[in-house]
C-alpha cells in the first residue's frame, strides 16, 4: 500500500515547471550498482475493493492471472538482481493489494524466490484478517518473513461495513488469535480514524482492542475520500459526510495521547511503536534510501542515468532515477521484452531536496544533518537560504547538530512548511546531488 502521497497543494511545484522529465525510450543499462537497496513487491490483488481505496489492486482475479503476474514479478526481480549486482536486500516489504489473497502454491513459490536473494534485516508481509490462516503463516515462517502487517482498520462491524471492508469483528479476532498462538515474529496493525460514526469512545475501543494483541507497531491513518473511490462518490452524492477538520484533529490528538500513554510512541506522523519496533523498511523509505519496486504499479528510486544523451554524468554529481511500473496487469505482463512497460523519470536535484524534506520531516527523529550534507554538499540552512532558521525561531523546527527535525507544532503544519520550502528551493541557485547511497 502506498505510504505517502504528495499533498495536492505541493504537486503544482512539479508540474508545468519542467521538473518532471519522463523519457519515452529509455536505456536502462546505466543503473549504478548499489549495495544497499530495499525491495518492495506489489501484489495487485484483493478479495474485494474497499470503498475508500485508490491503490492499484484488482478484486476477484482468476488464479491463472495471479500466477502469470507473479511469474513476471520473479522475472523482474531477477532483472534487478542482475542489473544492480544485488547480493541481498537490506529490507523487504510485500504489500499491495493483499498478498495473503494469493493461493498458497503461488505465494510459496514467490517467497522462495525472494528468500534466495539472501538474508535481510526485516521482511514484512501485509495480510488481511479474512485471508490470514495457518497455511499462510506456515509459508511466511518457512520463508524467513519476520514481520506481519494486518489491515484491521476497526473492530466495529458497522464501521467496517461503511468502509466496504470484507472482514468483520469475528474474522479479525480469529486472525489475532492465530497470530498470538502461531506467530513468533513482529506484528503491526493498521487502524483508521475519522470514519463516519466513529465516536471518541469507539476509536478508543478500536485502539484498546488492537493493543490487546500486543503488537509492537500500530499504523493509524485518517480516512480521506480519494477521487475515483466509492467513498468519494458517496460524499459527492451527500450520502455521507466525513468529520469536520477540527473535530477530526481533536480526535486524532486524543488517539495519539492514548497510544503514548500505553507505550506507543509516534515515530512518524501516522506510525507508532514500542521501543525498537519501528518498521525498518519504511524508515529507509522516509529517509529516501534506494529501493527497487517490482510488480504492477510499483515504483523504484535508484541511482542511475536514463541514457548518456539525456543526462550528463560527472564525477562530482550523481543522478537519481525513478522507475514507474505500469498501473496495468496486461502492460506489466508484456514482460522483459517490453521492459515490463516501465517508465523512467529523472529526479532533478531541487526535486530530490524537496522530497528529502517531505519524507524525512515526517519522522519525529528528523533527518540526519550529515545525510543532507553528504547528499547535497551543503547544510540545509544554506540550501533553504535562511528559512530553516526562521522555522526554528517560530518554534516549528529544531537542530541539535546531529538531526534536523520539526517540533510537534511544526509537524501539525507540515504541508504549510513544505510549501514554504518548495518556494525557497525554487528560488535557490543551482543544487547538485553529490552522493547518494
Ligand atoms: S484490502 Fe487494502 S489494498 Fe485491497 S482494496 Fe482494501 S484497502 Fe485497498
Amino acid at each position: 500500500m502506498a505510504l505517502f502521497r504528495f499533498p495536492g497543494s505541493l504537486e503544482r511545484y512539479f508540474t508545468g515547471t519542467g521538473l518532471l522529465n519522463a523519457v519515452e525510450h529509455p536505456d536502462f543499462s546505466l543503473l549504478s550498482h548499489l549495495k544497499n537497496n530495499s525491495l518492495y513487491v506489489h501484489i495487485p490483488f484483493c478479495a474485494s475493493k474497499c470503498w475508500y481505496c485508490d491503490f492499484y489492486s484488482m478484486p476477484g482475479v482468476k488464479e491463472e492471472i495471479m500466477e502469470k503476474v507473479c511469474t513476471q514479478i520473479q522475472a523482474e526481480l531477477d532483472w534487478y538482481v542482475m542489473n544492480l549486482g544485488v547480493a541481498s536486500f537490506a529490507t523487504v516489504f510485500i504489500g499491495g493489494g493483499t498478498p495473503s489473497v494469493l493461493p498458497g502454491r503461488i505465494l510459496k513459490n514467490l517467497f522462495e524466490k525472494i528468500g534466495k536473494t539472501g538474508k535481510t534485516l526485516e521482511w514484512t508481509v501485509e495480510a488481511n484478517p479474512e485471508t490470514l490462516d495457518n497455511d499462510f503463516l506456515d509459508i511466511c515462517k518457512g520463508s524467513g518473513v519476520t514481520r506481519l502487517s494486518l489491515g484491521v482498520q476497526s473492530f466495529h462491524d458497522e464501521l467496517l461495513a461503511g468502509l466496504g471492508r470484507r472482514a468483520r469483528h469475528k474474522d479479525i479476532m480469529h486472525a489475532m488469535e492465530l497470530l498470538s498462538t502461531g506467530w513468533q515474529g513482529d506484528v503491526s496493525l493498521d487502524l483508521i480514524t475519522g470514519i463516519p460514526g466513529q465516536s471518541r469512545e469507539i476509536l478508543f475501543e478500536d485502539i484498546s482492542q488492537a493493543m490487546s494483541c500486543k503488537p509492537g507497531h500500530i499504523s493509524m491513518y485518517t480516512l480521506t475520500a480519494e477521487e475515483r473511490t466509492v467513498l468519494h462518490d458517496q460524499m459527492a452524492a451527500r450520502k455521507i459526510t466525513l468529520p469536520a477538520r477540527d473535530d477530526e484533529a481533536l480526535l486524532w490528538d486524543c488517539a495519539v495521547d492514548f497510544l503514548a500513554q500505553n507505550g506507543y510512541s509516534q515515530y512518524e506522523v501516522s506510525n507508532f511503536c514500542k521501543p525498537g519496533k519501528e518498521c525498518l523498511h519504511n524508515l529507509r523509505y522516509w529517509l529516501l534510501k534506494p529501493y527497487c519496486g517490482v510488480g504492477p504499479a510499483a515504483v523504484s528510486t535508484l541511482q542511475g542515468a536514463i541514457n548518456n544523451k539525456v543526462l550528463k554524468k560527472t564525477n562530482l554529481e550523481c543522478n537519481i532515477l525513478r522507475i514507474h511500473n505500469p498501473h496495468s496487469i496486461e502492460d506489466y505482463c508484456m514482460g522483459r521484452e517490453e521492459n515490463w512497460n516501465r517508465r523512467p523519470e529523472e529526479i532533478r536535484p531541487k526535486e530530490f531536496l524537496l522530497e528529502n524534506l517531505m519524507m524525512g520531516l515526517r519522522l519525529a527523529s528528523g533527518i540526519p544533518v550529515k545525510e543532507i550534507k553528504s547528499r547535497f554538499g551543503k547544510s540545509l540552512e544554506e540550501l533553504l537560504s535562511g528559512l530553516w532558521e526562521k522555522w526554528c525561531g517560530r518554534g516549528y523546527a529544531i537542530t541539535d547538530g546531529e538531526t534536523l527535525r520539526l517540533t510537534a507544532p511544526g509537524r501539525l503544519i507540515l504541508n504549510r512548511l513544505l510549501e514554504e520550502a518548495a518556494l525557497a528551493i525554487d528560488d535557490a541557485e543551482e543544487i547538485i546531488i553529490r552522493t547518494w547511497d
